[in-house]
């Protein structure tokens, strides 16, 4: 595999980025996934666009413009033969001279870059079909969600916490609503009506959320934006996730409860296959 750093194309062992790197010490950085079908790129202006407002929520420039940026992930799917799977990118504050909490000086301290691709069958995939079970876990991170940043320690704890459970997810639950999944936008449908937490900090703008809920008003599907209690998901009559990499994910239990008959739901089937006919029409 080709990967790119800080303005380079090289092969994956010789890829290197300093120890002193404060995505390493600090999880100081961002990062993004777009998804790629036919060899084409899934969302690139909403990813880019988000991309930027992280980094300037958190006083970082971004090394590269956005037409680089496009180039870049173009050229690694050219490079890596890439017909289906994801791109993943990461930009940190950088490696300063001595570990301190205070961000270094810009000037002295460029950001790091590195884009990798994936691999992987993301339109024909097996867990859409069977469709996935969550448990709900408390949510303790921090306060600024709508941050995409590579803070991932307890998404990546709720996954396992779910995989001990015999489950695929975890929820997470503030103030007794869920907020999201450990890496995806959670909704309910009860009556027909599709149920997401409305924006805020406590979530990230899902990419996927937005184009979804879009084709779900455009085929006249209900939309209601605000917050559910977990109590009120087990009772609802199909549940999902959305995410880059996933699209449109049915969720059938939820902390052992079944949704409607246990199977997929046909809302969450049928915005699927809008999502992915649309979404490969405007790729680029
Ligand atoms: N919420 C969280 C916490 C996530 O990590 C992700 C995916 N990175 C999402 C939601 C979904 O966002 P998107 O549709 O842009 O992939």
């Amino acid at each position: 595999r080709t990967v790119y750093v800080n303005g380079e194309y090289v092969p994956e062992d010789g890829a290197k980025v300093s120890v002193f790197d404060r995505g390493f010490l600090f999880a100081d950085g961002v990062y993004e996934v777009t998804s790629v079908l036919d060899g084409k790129l899934l969302e690139f202006e909403g990813h880019a666009t988000r991309l930027e407002r992280s980094l300037s929520e958190l006083d970082m420039a971004s090394p590269v413009t956005k037409d680089e940026l496009l180039e870049i992930h173009r050229e690694l799917v050219r490079r890596n033969d890439l017909t289906e799977g994801m791109i993943y990118l990461q930009i940190t504050r950088g490696a300063a001279a001595d570990r301190d909490f205070a961000f270094p000086d810009p000037e002295e301290t460029p950001p790091t870059i590195v884009l990798f691709t994936q691999s992987k069958n993301l339109a024909d995939s097996p867990a859409a079909k069977v469709g996935m079970k969550v448990i709900s876990i408390d949510d303790i991170r921090w306060g600024r969600r709508d941050i995409k940043t590579v803070q991932l320690l307890y998404p990546s704890m709720g996954k396992m916490m779910a995989k001990a459970a015999g489950a695929d997810d975890a929820w997470m639950i503030e103030d007794g609503h869920v907020t999201e999944g450990t890496s995806n936008n959670a909704y309910i449908v009860k009556g027909g009506k599709i149920i997401t937490r409305h924006l805020g900090s406590e979530i990230l703008h899902g990419i996927t959320r937005a184009t979804v809920l879009r084709f779900a008003r455009e085929a006249q599907m209900e939309v209601e934006e605000r917050h559910f209690t977990i109590e009120e998901a087990k009772e609802a009559d199909e549940a999902f996730i959305t995410s880059a990499s996933t699209f449109v994910m049915p969720v059938i239990a939820i902390d052992g409860v079944s949704l409607g008959d246990g199977t997929p739901g046909p809302v969450a089937q049928r915005l699927r296959e809008i999502y992915l006919e649309e979404s490969r029409k405007a790729a680029i």
